[in-house]
Parts: structure tokens; C-alpha cells; sequence
């Protein structure tokens, strides 16, 4: 028997359909890539050796801007990118296949001729045969637009400020930074500034007119800084009403002076916010890089503590640092550590000066005063611990001593030395108790406590923190007036009130400020001054009290003007307790 070792039919027949099976497999095979790439929400394309397009998907078509893939076959990426753009595809692409190194999750940004700008990340591998021969490349690239904007947008809010869209504190530092480096390199030859401005009174805009307004004034304020700085220099918002201004390469000190009279100008054009004209003006502190700062940060610091005396020295006017002023910013820091401590261990002491019926030349009661009784310095001035007591909010603790020491010192001499009238006490308030609104609910306390009579007692307000705390002061000044307690505008003349706007408020008693009663001597306006605040006091129902009374002649002049009472050295200084006593049971010294 023959064994045959052809195939017999039904074996043909089977490698037919075999072969039939394999290539409709293919054919599915095909049609699934093909769905797959043409679904596909990423770019796909495949490139010959020489970095021309063999095939493409239909995305990569729409962002191609043709309408078939297949027309972008033979096409090159120079007919749909700019030069810039294709010639480094065509480079990263060349490298590939010389190397068969992928390259993968790259970010690029692909800039249309149009000028269409897209984010992709794109993966590029070499394409081989099946004899593993590189025969081009192949790459996917994916849209990621939208994340890199978002990315931006945090970018944005990491180095500028919302409000003003300036650069913030952050970007600032950044950029000083940066040029304290380059200073290094040129080695002492780059001389640049830094500017540091806050706004004067900005608190009195936003209590008066919201905050809305506030934000609004600060937005003008940048837009008009703006101005006033080269494209070079970088302006930015530290926060708050708190610009500073980096002035990159200055001829000398000259140039950042000049810029600060720039913006103050600039600034004294009144702003309208909300319908409202409102004035500004600003106080700017300068520190030169001359001072061979070896860190940003002290550089930024000495701006600041130059502001702070720009400020002091009376507002709206500009300041270089100097090394003075270190000195003066650490014997400040020395005394606020000093004054905490000194509330604690009750270093303070109220001194009482009387003050005079001018008439009668009869006591009427007393100025509460206060002083620190320091364990190394000695007698502290309120001149040198006021102004910081305010600042760092102690003025809180030591007003509500004020209060109840004065209140029940005065509660005992009644006690003790019955008189008619009665002696009264005046205890200052300070701008920022003023704008405290529990001023008036701590008197009310203070004299539920004390027991004293409400109408013996008198609050001092000077006329600037009056007009500083118009919206705030009004309130409290109502709500002590309904109390019965009586309010001295003190160091009246010294504020640029004007007296319609005091008439609004029930105030008792003007204090003329000590300076114009001391000139009333030697010049004679200075008399005239006086004579039309005592008429104009008394036209809408108030009293008078003159302050820093030195001399007899003084005396008289004010006593003819018909001044109410008076107050000064010239009858006593002020004292402590015990000897203000001594002149309730024995009367004035002679003067
Ligand atoms: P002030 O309320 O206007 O007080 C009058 C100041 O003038 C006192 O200065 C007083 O000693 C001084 N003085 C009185 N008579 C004469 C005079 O004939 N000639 C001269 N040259 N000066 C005279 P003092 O005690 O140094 O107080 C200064 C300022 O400190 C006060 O001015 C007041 O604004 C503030 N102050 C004092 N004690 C307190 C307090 O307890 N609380 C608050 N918030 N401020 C206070
Ligand atoms: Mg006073
Ligand atoms: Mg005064």
C-alpha cells in the first residue's frame, strides 16, 4: 500500500479557508487600529525616514487643518507649523532614528502660522519592520491647553496680587533677589533702591466709605504708580495699603528721590471713588543699595523703618534711610518690649494738673497725665511712650489704667474735700481707643465701678483723632454724651478741623493748643487767633480752655478775651496724687 505524501482536497480546501480566516483577522486587526486611531482624542501620526507624514488620524488632521488624513500624506510638518517649531521636530525625529531612542512625555508649544498657540505632550518612538530595521518614527501628541493655562493661572496667583494685578510680595523678593546676585557680580558698581509707600489715612477711607471703595482707591493708586516707574523697575503690592517700588540701576540717590516726588504728585490729584472726590498722599521710605545690604530682606526693612519716619515727621513726604534710624528703630523695639512689661509690673503713674477758672481763678479739677516711672530710665514722657502705645495696641491696657485710676482718685478727693461745684477729672482718649467702639461701654463700667458722677468727668479728644475717626468717634461720642459725660476737644487748632464740622458733635469744651496761646505775646495775630476761636467757641455754646498758660500776661489776656479756664505751668505742673492734694486742701501757690 502507497502512502501519498501530497495533500489530499479537503486538506486544500482547509488551507484556503485558513487563510481566508487569517485574513479576515487582519482585516479586523486593521479595522479595530483604525477605529482605535481615528476615536482617538490625541494626535497619531507616522513619519518616513525623512520626516514625512505616511499616515495621520483624523484629530491630528482637524488640528492639522486639512480635511482628510489622507492628504497629509507626503506632507511635512513645515507645511502646517512654523519653520521653528517643524525644524525641531524634524531634529528631535533625525535623532530617533539614528539613535532608537524614544523620546517620551515631552511638553511642547506648537505655534500654528495663524498664530494659534496649543500645549501638547508629545511621545515619539522609531518605527521599525518586521526585521526590526528602523523604517521612520511614529508619534503620539496630546492637547494639554487647558492644563497649562490652569498651571498659569496659579503661577499668576502665586506671584501677583489679585486686587491690583501688581506683582506681590513673593515676586518682589524674587526679583531683589535676583539683583542682589547681579550686584555681586558687578562688584559695588550697580546701584539700585528700594521704594516702600503706604497710603496716609487709608483707615479713614475704608470706615468712611467701605471697603469697596477702599479696594477701589487702592486699584487707582496702582494704576497711577504705575506711571511713575520705568518698565524696568518692578512696582508691587506687599499688602494691605503697602506698595513697594524696585528702582533697578540708579545713577544716584538723585534718581529714587525724584521718582518719590513723582508719585507724590502724582498722588495729590484727587481720586474719585464711588461719586466721592477723595484726597491722598502717600509716605515713601528709601534705602539704597549703596548701604551694603548683604540680604534682601533688611534692605526691604530699612525702607520700611524710613516710611515710619517719613510718616512721623508729619505724613505725605518721602525719607532715605540711615543708619540713625536703625539706631532709632531698635531703641523703639527695646521700648514696646519695655512698655508690655511695664503694664504688667504697674510702672505707670497718673499725674494730675489742675486746671483754673480763669473768673474766679478757683480750681476746677484736674488733667489726668501719664507717666512711666521707668526702673532704669527713670520719668518717661507720654511723648516718647504714646505714640508707641498706640501703635502696638498697648494704648488699651494703659487708657483703661488711665480711666480707673484718674476716675477713683477723683471719686476719693470728693469724698474726702466736699466742694461746689464739684472738682472734675479729664482723661484723655487716644485716636485708637477712639476707634475702638467699646470706649464708651469701658466708661460706663469704669464709672459704675468708681461710683463718680458722670458729669465729673471729662473726656480729652484731640481734634486730629476726631477727624481721623469721624464715623467711629461719632458713635461713641454720642453714646457717651447720652451717658452725660462731657467731651474736650483737645489741641484744638492743631487739626484742620473746621469748627461747623464740631458742631455737629456735642462737644463742652475747646482746648486752644499751648502753641498759640505761647506766641500770644509776641505776635499779635497769634492773639487774634485765639479772640476767634474763644467768640466762635462761645457763638455755638462751648467753653474755652487755654493750655500751656506760662505767664501772668498770658493769664490776663486770656481772662479779658473772656476764656473760660485755663491750664499751664504758670499754676502748677502737673503732679503726683499727693501733692495735687496738697493744692485741693491749700489752695494754688501764689503766681
Ligand atoms: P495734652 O492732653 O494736650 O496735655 C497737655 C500737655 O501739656 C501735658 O504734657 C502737660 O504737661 C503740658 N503742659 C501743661 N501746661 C504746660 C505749660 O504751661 N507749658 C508747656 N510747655 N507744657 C504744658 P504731657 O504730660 O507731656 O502730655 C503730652 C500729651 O500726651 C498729652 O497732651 C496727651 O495728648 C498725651 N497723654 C498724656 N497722658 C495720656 C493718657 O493717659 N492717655 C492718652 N491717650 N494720652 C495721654
Ligand atoms: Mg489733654
Ligand atoms: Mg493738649
Amino acid at each position: 500500500m502507497s502512502q501519498s505524501l501530497a495533500p489530499t482536497v479537503p486538506e486544500i480546501d482547509d488551507e484556503a479557508s485558513a487563510r481566508q480566516d487569517e485574513i479576515a483577522r487582519l482585516k479586523q486587526e486593521v479595522f479595530l487600529l483604525e477605529t482605535l486611531m481615528d476615536n482617538s482624542p490625541d494626535s497619531i501620526y507616522f513619519k518616513d525616514l525623512n520626516s514625512r507624514f505616511t499616515r495621520i488620524n483624523r484629530y491630528a488632521a482637524a488640528r492639522f487643518g486639512v480635511g482628510e488624513p489622507a492628504l497629509a500624506v507626503g506632507r511635512t510638518d513645515f507645511d502646517y507649523f512654523t519653520d521653528e517649531h517643524a525644524a525641531q521636530a524634524f531634529r528631535d525625529e533625525q535623532e530617533i532614528i539614528c539613535t532608537g531612542q524614544p523620546l517620551v512625555n515631552v511638553e511642547e508649544k506648537e505655534t500654528k502660522p495663524d498664530g494659534g498657540v496649543l500645549w501638547v505632550s508629545t511621545t515619539k518612538m522609531p518605527l521599525r519592520d518586521s526585521a526590526g530595521n528602523i523604517v521612520g518614527t511614529f508619534g503620539i501628541s496630546r492637547d494639554i491647553t487647558q492644563r497649562k493655562q490652569f498651571e498659569d493661572q496659579l503661577e499668576h496667583q502665586a506671584f501677583f496680587d489679585t486686587l491690583t494685578q501688581l506683582p506681590n510680595r513673593a515676586l518682589f523678593m524674587n526679583r531683589l533677589q535676583h539683583l542682589f546676585h547681579r550686584a555681586q557680580r558687578a562688584q559695588g558698581d550697580l546701584l539700585f533702591a528700594v521704594l516702600y509707600l503706604d497710603v496716609d489715612r487709608f483707615k479713614g477711607v475704608n470706615d468712611g466709605l467701605g471697603h469697596q471703595a477702599g479696594d477701589d482707591l487702592l486699584v487707582e493708586i496702582a494704576r497711577r504708580l504705575e506711571r511713575c516707574v520705568r518698565p524696568s523697575d518692578t512696582l508691587a503690592r506687599l499688602g494691605g495699603d503697602e506698595f513697594t517700588i524696585l528702582l533697578e540701576d540708579i545713577a544716584s540717590e538723585v534718581d529714587a528721590t525724584r521718582i518719590a516726588d513723582r508719585i507724590q504728585k502724582e498722588l495729590s490729584v484727587p481720586f474719585s471713588v464711588h461719586g466721592q472726590e477723595v484726597f491722598s498722599s502717600a509716605s515713601l521710605g528709601i534705602a539704597l543699595s549703596s548701604s551694603h545690604y548683604q540680604r534682601p530682606e533688611d534692605m526691604l526693612r530699612d525702607s520700611d523703618i524710613a516710611m515710619y519716619r517719613a510718616k512721623a515727621s508729619g505724613r505725605s513726604r518721602h525719607q532715605v534711610f540711615d543708619v540713625d534710624m536703625h539706631q532709632r528703630a531698635v531703641s523703639l523695639l527695646r521700648l514696646e518690649t519695655d512698655l508690655r512689661r511695664a503694664i504688667e509690673r504697674r510702672e505707670f503713674v497718673p499725674y494730675y494738673q489742675p486746671i483754673i477758672d480763669l473768673e474766679t481763678r478757683r480750681l476746677r479739677g484736674f488733667e489726668a497725665l501719664a507717666r512711666w516711672l521707668h526702673p532704669t530710665r527713670g520719668l518717661v514722657m507720654p511723648d516718647v511712650f504714646i505714640p508707641v502705645a498706640e501703635e502696638t495696641g498697648l494704648i488699651g491696657p494703659l487708657g483703661d489704667f488711665m480711666l480707673v485710676e484718674a476716675c477713683r482718685q477723683m471719686r476719693k478727693w470728693q469724698r474726702q474735700y466736699a466742694r461746689d461745684p464739684a472738682l472734675c477729672i479729664s482723661v484723655n482718649v487716644s485716636t485708637r481707643q477712639l476707634a475702638q467702639s467699646d470706649v464708651a461701654e469701658q466708661v460706663r463700667r469704669v464709672l459704675l465701678e468708681t461710683g463718680l458722677d458722670p458729669a465729673c468727668l471729662t473726656l480729652e479728644i484731640t481734634e486730629s483723632a476726631l477727624m481721623q475717626n469721624l464715623k467711629s468717634g461719632a458713635d461713641v461720642i454720642q453714646r457717651l454724651h447720652d451717658m452725660a459725660v462731657r467731651l474736650h476737644i483737645d489741641d484744638f487748632g492743631t487739626g484742620y478741623s473746621s469748627l461747623s464740622y464740631l458742631h455737629n458733635f456735642p462737644v463742652h469744651t475747646l482746648k486752644v493748643d499751648k502753641s498759640f496761646v505761647s506766641r500770644m505775646e509776641d505776635a499779635p495775630n497769634q492773639a487774634e487767633i485765639v479772640k476767634a476761636i474763644v467768640s466762635l467757641a462761645q457763638n455755638l455754646g462751648m467753653e474755652v480752655t487755654a493750655e500751656g498758660v506760662e505767664t501772668n500776661a498770658q493769664a490776663d489776656a486770656l481772662q479779658d478775651l473772656h476764656c473760660t479756664n485755663a491750664q499751664g505751668f504758670l499754676f502748677s505742673r502737673p503732679l503726683p496724687a499727693a501733692e495735687a492734694e496738697r493744692l485741693i486742701v491749700d489752695g494754688l501757690p501764689p503766681y
